[in-house]
């Protein structure tokens, strides 16, 4: 895609973050709109909950990532700004699911565009320890010091974390440290911060390409940019009985601005009994 004449060319976007995100969409903003994006100077994003637990997040995944863009926004001087928030969830058993949403905030044009992703995290699930052979082992197992690692001690009710542990030297001494301490738990986990989380780094990374794209967009109505892909519309008719199924029938694709939209069907136009809650229930 060529850069010249999309809306965002010249212009600079601030990246609400402390934690070198600006990095992960400076290419794609580059390539496909001609735009810069900077970092805020200064900027406290804890204040908006931590990964670790110790700030609540108030406003959900959505609310915090808009409330911090604007932040940015603020500290950098710019009337457009970016901000991202990830969530990791265990489901059944053993997977962990990230859930990334990156937002993107134009002031001029009063708008709020919003990107998600939810992919099976590569990264095992916190889990507690009981020597430090088993924190060697965990680091190992997540890619270690590429991917780095934080230790929760619990003590009389009161939990400590360590975070910043990145390479080797660090680990064993801070392993040694809380093992030779009496600790009610300790629990070793991933460290999801962006910087030192190289699966989580790609994802945040993937999510800025598609924002990017959709901003080289401009709705076929009113021509703002930022047209593209929001919603799915289920229901494709079982091939078996006829009855909608949990299938994708269509893809919606709205403008941020008015009221204009899309419903793009998918070629699918019958479903195999496997989706549909009467055949397979
Ligand atoms: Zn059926
Ligand atoms: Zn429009």
């Amino acid at each position: 895609m060529n850069p010249a004449g999309t809306h965002y060319q010249n212009e600079s976007i601030t990246f609400a973050t402390m934690h070198g995100k600006e990095l992960l969409a400076r290419q794609s903003f580059a390539d496909v709109l001609g735009a810069s994006v900077i970092a805020p100077p200064e900027l406290d994003t804890d204040v908006f909950g931590t990964f670790t637990g110790e700030v609540p997040r108030a406003a959900g995944p959505r609310g915090t990532a808009l409330a911090k863009a604007r932040r940015g926004m603020e500290l950098g001087n710019t009337r457009l700004g970016l901000a991202s928030e990830g969530t990791f969830s265990t489901g059944f058993g053993t997977i962990v699911e990230n859930t990334e949403v990156l937002v993107f905030v134009d002031d001029i044009l009063q708008l709020e565009l919003v990107e998600g992703s939810i992919e099976l995290s590569p990264l095992p699930a916190a889990r507690p320890i009981a020597h430090l052979d088993d924190a060697l082992n965990f680091a190992t197992a997540v890619g270690f010091p590429e991917q780095w690692i934080i230790l929760q001690t619990t003590h009389n009710g009161t939990t400590t974390s360590y975070k910043n542990i990145g390479d080797p030297d660090s680990l064993r001494m801070i392993g040694e440290k809380v093992f030779t301490n009496e600790y009610e738990s300790v629990i070793i986990s991933p460290d999801y911060r962006a910087h030192h989380c190289p699966s989580r780094a790609a994802s945040i990374r993937a999510l800025c390409e598609r924002m990017a794209r959709r901003l080289a967009t401009e709705c076929p109505s009113c021509s703002t940019p930022g047209f593209g892909h929001v919603d799915v519309e289920y229901g494709v008719p079982c091939e078996n009985c006829g009855i909608a199924t949990n299938m994708i029938a269509a893809d919606i694709h709205e403008c941020g601005k008015c009221a204009y939209h899309q419903r793009v069907m998918r070629s699918v136009k019958r479903a195999s009994p496997q989706w549909c809650n009467d055949c397979n229930p």
